[in-house]
C-alpha cells in the first residue's frame, strides 16, 4: 500500500494521499512504527494539501524524529524540505526558510544533487511569494541547473514553472512564456496531472497579461478540464479563479461571477483555505461591476480579513482597491481615496499605470464632486440669501413703489385738485365776471332799449289817433300790428330786465307771510283772472324767509302760466304746501293743456317756448326766471307731473333760519 502510494504521488496525489492515510491507520492499529513513519513520510513528502497542513506538519515532526533516530539523513533532509513547503503554505515564511536551510545542509552533506534541485525550487517559492525575486531567481536557477544536469523531469517542470512565474511577476512575459511552454511540453510528455494544469494556468496568465484573451481562456479551460478529471481542487479552484478574472477583465461579469461562485463552492467543499481571498475578491469585483454594491461589501470584507489573517499583501491590496471602487461608486470619495492611497502606498510592485489613473480619476471625480457640492451649497446659500434679499428687496421695492406711487398720486391729486380748484376758481371768477358783465349788458341794453321803444309806442298811439279821422281800417290794422310788436318787445325787455336784475341787484331777504304775498299777486292780476274766469285756490301758506318781490314774481309767473296754458272754461290753480324737516314743499297744480314730459327740463331754459306767440303770448323767460329765484333762495323747482288734465309744478324753499 505504501509502495502504491509512493508511486501514485506525482500522477495522482489525491489517491496517493488516500493510500498513505490508510497505511498510516493500519500502522497505528498494528503499532508498526516503521510503517507509521513511512506513511507519515509519504504524506509529508508528496501531499501538500493545505486543508491537512497542521496534521501533515505533525507527521513531519514525528517522522523527522523517527528518521533522526534511524540516522537516515536523506529522509530527514526530505522531511525538512517538506516542512519548508508546508510552513511556507501556512504562511510561516521564516520557519519555512529555517527548514529549507536544514534540508540544504543535509543534502549538501550528502551531495544529493537530486534533492538539492528539488529543494531549491521549493525554497525559491518562499522568496518569490515575498517578492524577493532576486533571491528566488538565484534559487530557481540553482534548481534548474541541478535538475537539468540530472534530467529530473518532474523537478525540471517545477523549475520551469517557477521561473515562468517569477518572470511573469517581473513582467518579463517572453521569458515567462518560454519557461511556461517548457513546463507544459514536459508535463505533456509525462502526462503529469500536477504540472499540466499549473503550466497551462501559467501560460494562460501570460496570455491574459499580454492581451491574448482567447488563448488565455483556451489554456485555462484545458487546465480546468485536467484538474477536474483528477479531482485536483487546488488547480480547479485556481483555474476557475483565472477564468473568472479574465471574464471580469473582458467585461463579462455575469460569466465571471458564475465561475467564481463555482470556485467558492469548490473551495468550501474541499475546505481549501488558500485562494479563498482571491475568490471573495473576484466575487466582490463582479458584484460591484454588476451594480450590486450592497452584496459586494461582505465579500470584500471577508477577502480583506482573510488576506490580513494570511498576511498576503497582494490580496490586502486588492481589497483596498475594491473598497476604493465600492466607496467611489457610492460617491463616498474621501473613504474611497483613503483606500486607494493605502493601495498605492502598499502596492508599489503591483500597482500599474491603470491604478494610478484610476486613483487620479477618482481624485478628479471627487474634487469635481466636492466642487460641485460646494458650488451647489454656495448656490443654495446664495439662492437663500438671494431669495431673502429678493423678498426684502421686493417688499422694499413694492413699498417704495407704493409709497412713491401714493406720494406721486397724492401730489398729482393735490396738484390736480389745486389746479382744478384754481381753474374752477378762475373760471368761476371769469364766469361770474362774464355773467355779471352779461347781466349788466342785458340790464343796460334792455333798460336803454326801453326808452326808444316807449317813444315808438307813444308815436304809434299818436299816429293811430290822428288817422282815425280818415276812416282807413287797413292802415289802422297795420298800425295795430306795429303796436303789438312794440308791446311784445317791451314785454321781452321787461322780462330780460327782470331776469338780469336778480343777480345785479342784491337780493334782500325778509320774513314773509306767503299768504300776504299770494294775496298781493291775486290783487295784481285780478283783471286777468276775472277775464279768464279762473279760480285760484290756496290754504294757509307758511311764513318763509325770502325776497318779497321775487317770490311775488315766482307765484305770479306760475299762476299766470296755469291760467294762460289752459283751454278750460273755468281754469283752476291749486296752491298747496307740505312742511318737511328743513323745507317747505309747494305745488302749483293747474287743469290746463299739460306739457309733453320730454320737455320737462327744457322749459326752464331761457327763451324756450313750446307754443307760438300767436297762440299763447309769452317770451319764454318766465320759468327760467322762476328757477333763478328759487336757486337764489336755496331751493329747487321742477315739473312734478303733467298730462291732458293739467300740470303740477313743485318748488322747495328752505325753512326760515
Ligand atoms: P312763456 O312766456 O312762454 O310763458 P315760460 O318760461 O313761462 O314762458 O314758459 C315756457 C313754456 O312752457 C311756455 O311757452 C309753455 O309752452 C310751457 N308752459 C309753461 N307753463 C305751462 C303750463 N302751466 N301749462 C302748459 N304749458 C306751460
Amino acid at each position: 500500500m505504501l509502495e502504491e502510494a509512493k508511486r501514485m504521488s506525482s500522477s495522482s496525489p489525491a489517491i496517493s494521499s488516500q493510500l498513505a492515510h490508510e497505511a498510516l491507520a493500519a500502522g497505528i492499529q498494528k503499532g508498526q512504527t516503521a510503517v507509521i513513519a513511512a506513511a507519515q513520510f509519504i504524506l509529508c513528502t508528496f501531499n501538500t494539501s493545505p486543508s491537512s497542513i497542521d496534521s501533515t506538519l505533525a507527521y513531519c515532526h514525528a517522522a523527522v524524529e523517527y528518521f533522526d533516530k534511524k540516522k537516515d539523513l536523506q529522509k530527514k533532509g526530505i522531511l525538512y524540505n517538506s516542512m519548508g513547503i508546508h510552513y511556507d503554505v501556512k504562511g510561516e515564511k521564516e520557519k519555512a526558510i529555517q527548514y529549507f536551510k536544514e534540508a540544504d545542509r543535509e543534502f549538501k552533506a550528502l551531495s544529493d544533487d537530486y534533492w538539492l534541485g528539488e529543494m531549491y525550487n521549493n525554497w525559491g517559492v518562499v522568496y518569490a511569494s515575498e517578492n524577493n525575486s532576486d533571491k528566488a531567481l538565484a534559487l530557481y536557477m540553482n534548481a534548474l541547473e541541478y535538475n537539468r544536469s540530472l534530467g529530473n523531469t518532474r523537478a525540471l517542470m517545477a523549475s520551469h514553472n517557477n521561473l515562468g512565474r517569477l518572470y511573469y511577476k517581473k513582467h518579463l512575459y517572453e521569458q515567462a512564456l518560454d519557461h511556461g511552454l517548457m513546463c507544459l511540453s514536459l508535463a505533456k510528455i509525462e502526462n503529469n496531472a500536477t504540472w499540466l494544469p499549473l503550466a497551462l494556468n501559467l501560460i494562460g496568465d501570460i496570455y491574459a497579461k499580454t492581451n491574448k484573451k482567447e488563448k488565455a481562456i483556451a489554456n485555462y479551460e484545458s487546465a480546468l478540464a485536467i484538474a477536474k478529471t483528477n479531482y485536483d481542487d487546488y488547480n480547479r479552484i485556481f483555474t476557475l479563479n483565472r477564468l473568472a478574472k479574465i471574464y471580469v477583465e473582458n467585461g463579462d461579469s455575469k460569466k465571471a461571477l458564475s465561475y467564481s461562485q463555482l470556485s467558492l463552492d469548490r473551495a468550501k467543499m474541499a475546505g481549501k483555505r488558500k485562494d479563498l481571498e482571491e475568490i471573495y475578491l473576484i466575487i466582490g469585483q463582479c458584484k460591484i461591476n454588476l451594480g450590486f454594491f450592497k452584496e459586494a461589501k461582505p465579500y470584500i470584507d471577508t477577502a480583506y480579513s482573510l488576506a490580513q489573517e494570511s498576511s498576503i499583501s497582494a490580496y490586502v491590496l486588492q481589497s483596498y482597491k475594491l473598497y476604493g471602487l465600492l466607496y467611489a461608486q457610492r460617491e463616498e470619495y474621501p473613504i474611497a481615496i483613503s483606500f486607494m492611497r493605502r493601495y498605492e502606498e502598499l502596492g508599489d510592485t503591483i500597482r500599474d499605470l491603470e491604478n494610478a489613473e484610476l486613483l487620479s480619476r477618482m481624485e478628479r471625480e471627487f474634487k469635481s464632486k466636492q466642487q460641485e457640492k460646494q458650488i451647489f451649497e454656495l448656490r443654495e446659500k446664495a439662492a437663500e440669501q438671494n431669495l431673502l434679499l429678493v423678498l426684502a428687496f421686493g417688499v422694499f421695492s413694492v413699498l417704495t413703489v407704493l409709497i412713491a406711487g401714493l406720494l406721486t398720486y397724492f401730489k398729482k391729486v393735490r396738484k390736480l385738485s389745486n389746479e382744478l380748484e384754481m381753474k374752477v376758481e378762475e373760471r368761476t371768477k371769469a364766469l361770474e365776471k362774464s355773467n355779471i358783465q352779461l347781466e349788466r349788458f342785458a340790464y343796460i341794453a334792455s333798460h336803454d332799449l326801453k326808452t326808444p321803444l316807449r317813444t315808438i309806442s307813444s308815436f304809434l298811439t299818436l299816429i293811430k289817433r290822428k288817422i282815425s279821422v280818415y276812416q282807413n281800417p287797413e292802415l289802422e290794422d297795420l298800425l295795430d300790428f306795429a303796436s303789438n310788436g312794440a308791446k311784445q318787445m317791451n314785454n321781452l325787455i321787461e322780462d330780460v330786465l327782470g331776469f338780469s336784475k336778480i343777480n345785479t341787484i342784491e337780493m334782500k331777504k325778509e320774513t314773509l307771510d306767503l299768504n300776504l304775498t299770494l294775496r298781493s299777486v291775486l290783487y295784481n292780476i285780478d283783471d286777468y283772472l276775472k277775464e279768464k274766469g279762473s279760480n285760484i285756490v290756496f290754504s294757509d301758506l307758511p311764513i318763509v324767509e325770502g325776497n318779497a318781490g321775487y317770490l311775488h314774481q315766482l307765484f305770479q309767473n306760475l299762476i299766470v302760466n296755469g291760467i294762460k296754458y289752459n283751454e278750460r272754461e273755468k281754469p283752476q290753480v291749486d296752491i298747496t304746501f307740505e312742511e318737511k324737516d328743513t323745507l317747505f314743499l309747494f305745488s302749483i297744480k293747474d287743469n290746463g293743456i299739460g306739457i309733453d314730459l320730454a320737455y320737462k327740463e327744457q322749459i326752464f331754459e331761457m327763451f324756450k317756448r313750446l307754443h307760438s306767440t300767436q297762440k299763447y303770448e309769452g317770451t319764454g323767460i318766465g320759468l327760467a326766471l322762476c328757477q333763478k329765484i328759487i336757486e337764489q333762495h336755496g331751493g329747487e323747482i321742477w315739473l312734478e307731473q303733467s298730462n291732458e288734465n293739467g300740470s303740477t309744478f313743485c318748488f322747495s324753499l328752505p325753512k326760515a333760519i
